[in-house]
């Protein structure tokens, strides 16, 4: 299985702070809308059949349902899908979650997804190339399928592991492994190796200063990939 049981392990104990915004989510709290609405612009998510891979407790997943997708969240913390799942009937917002890996929904469902996401997923499994194939498996012929992850450079090394989980402590230690950060090429790599094209790369930066997450060029650290599949 394409899966390191500690990462899966480290967010289920976490899991119950998931919707927590001052907790060690609050980065995927304060990110989600600018990924959302980067999301938005491009695949135009109302109506949309769309499948979240590595969910955690929802927040992107819930948040495009709120824009009208018909969204279904998958994950391999069955912790972290209990929350999402308990927090969409709260909210009252339709979601599909189910404890499954991406390579065995690929062969399940494989392109019946008008959209695929992946987010802050891909630096903690073991063969993230194989997650990227599942996505292009999971999308239809002239769909999207959007990626982030952290960039590896020193630079990377320093903001990501040192800055976030030592210096600020937004994140606590341990949550990022610097081998696993994965370059823009070798993801842009991975994505034509499944046959996605990729359309856009759009760097994400917070201000330690001003505490504000913007979306902009600087792919320095963290990064957005957007790719489809050819029709
Ligand atoms: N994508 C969500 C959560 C990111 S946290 C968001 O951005 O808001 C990373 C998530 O990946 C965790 O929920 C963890 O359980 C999940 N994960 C880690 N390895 C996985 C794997 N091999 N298969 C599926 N999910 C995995």
């Amino acid at each position: 299985m394409n899966a390191d049981p500690l990462e899966i392990q480290k967010f289920s104990e976490l899991a119950h702070r998931w919707w927590d915004p001052t907790s060690e989510f609050k980065p995927l709290h304060e990110i989600n809308p600018l990924r959302l609405e980067w999301i938005n612009a491009r695949a135009a998510l109302s109506g949309k059949k769309v499948i979240d891979i590595g969910c955690g407790g929802g927040i992107l997943t819930e948040s495009m349902a709120r824009k009208g997708a018909d969204a279904t969240g998958i994950d391999l913390s069955d912790k972290a899908l209990k929350v999402a799942d308990l927090h969409s009937l709260e909210s009252g917002v339709q979601v599909r979650y189910e404890l499954i890996a991406a390579e065995d929904m690929a062969a399940r469902e494989a392109g019946q997804y008008d959209v695929v996401t992946c987010m802050e997923m891909l630096e903690h499994v073991p063969d993230p190339g194989a997650i990227v194939k599942a996505a292009a498996t999971l999308v239809k012929p002239g769909g999207h399928v959007f990626f982030s992850t952290i960039n590896r450079n020193p630079k990377a090394y320093l903001y990501a592991v040192v800055g976030a989980e030592y210096l600020l402590r937004m994140l606590p230690k341990g949550t990022h492994d610097y081998g696993k950060f994965i370059t823009p090429s070798e993801l842009a790599q991975f994505a034509r190796e499944a046959g996605l094209q990729v359309d856009g790369l759009k760097g994400m930066t917070y201000n330690p200063l001003t505490k504000i997450y913007s979306l902009n060029q600087d792919t320095s650290v963290n990064y957005l990939v957007a790719c489809s599949r050819p029709l």
